[in-house]
């Protein structure tokens, strides 16, 4: 696998566009997808229980964020009540705002880890 094509996967799954086409927009509202790309046709959701992966990658990067703020301050001695008051609401919060990256990214990970041709 070339680095052009990892790159090219990653950076249209930031940009939330279509892993194999580049063009295709991922979703047509806030939280609601295409079925499949405006312009490749590529379907978006490969098999049932797809989205699991995308699941695991919300998971992932809500707990890397959580953590990177919550430890810190708790290192600093904070009061126990205001890590739960600052740190539960980031629990809801980041898989919130990044369940369509979480998606799209998950899109281009299986193609990094299934490659096919890009057009
Ligand atoms: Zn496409």
């Amino acid at each position: 696998m070339k680095d052009t094509y990892l790159w090219k996967v990653v950076i249209r799954g930031l940009l939330l566009r279509c892993p194999r086409c580049g063009r295709g927009k991922l979703y047509k509202g806030v939280y609601k997808m295409y079925d499949r790309c405006s312009h490749c046709g590529w379907v978006f959701e490969r098999e049932e229980g797809y989205w699991t992966g995308a699941i695991g990658v919300n998971l992932v990067v809500t707990e890397l964020i959580a953590a990177a703020i919550v430890i810190p301050l708790a290192a600093r001695q904070t009061p126990p009540l205001l890590l739960y008051g600052f740190g539960l609401p980031l629990m809801v919060l980041i898989p919130l705002l990044f369940y369509r990256h979480a998606k799209s990214l998950w899109m281009s990970i299986d193609f990094i880890l299934h490659p096919t041709e890009l057009r």
